[in-house]
């Protein structure tokens, strides 16, 4: 078994660390995918249609669940201030 030096850990450690810096360099410009987060390329927002349709499906829920809080909400303070105002 050979046995290294505390310097040549560190200078093989040094190297790794280079070598990984390198090829995060690497990379090419990308985004990810919206709807499922898969690496594609910038100029698109979504991998396939199918993503793109599930991405605005869940967008659409959200608006409607974010309706009906609002309406939910408007209808509370209402009643507050009645409650408060006839008493
Ligand atoms: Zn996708």
């Amino acid at each position: 078994m050979e046995k290294k030096s505390v310097e040549e850990e560190l200078a093989v450690l040094r190297l790794e660390v280079d070598k990984l810096k390198k090829s995060r360099n690497d990379i090419p410009p990308h985004r990810h995918c919206l709807n499922c987060g898969i690496a594609i390329p910038p100029e698109k927002t979504f991998c396939s249609k199918k993503c793109e349709d599930e991405w605005n499906a869940m967008l659409k829920r959200k608006r409607v669940t974010m309706y009906v809080w609002m309406v939910f909400i408007i209808i509370l303070v209402f009643i507050l201030y009645l409650s408060m105002g006839g008493a």
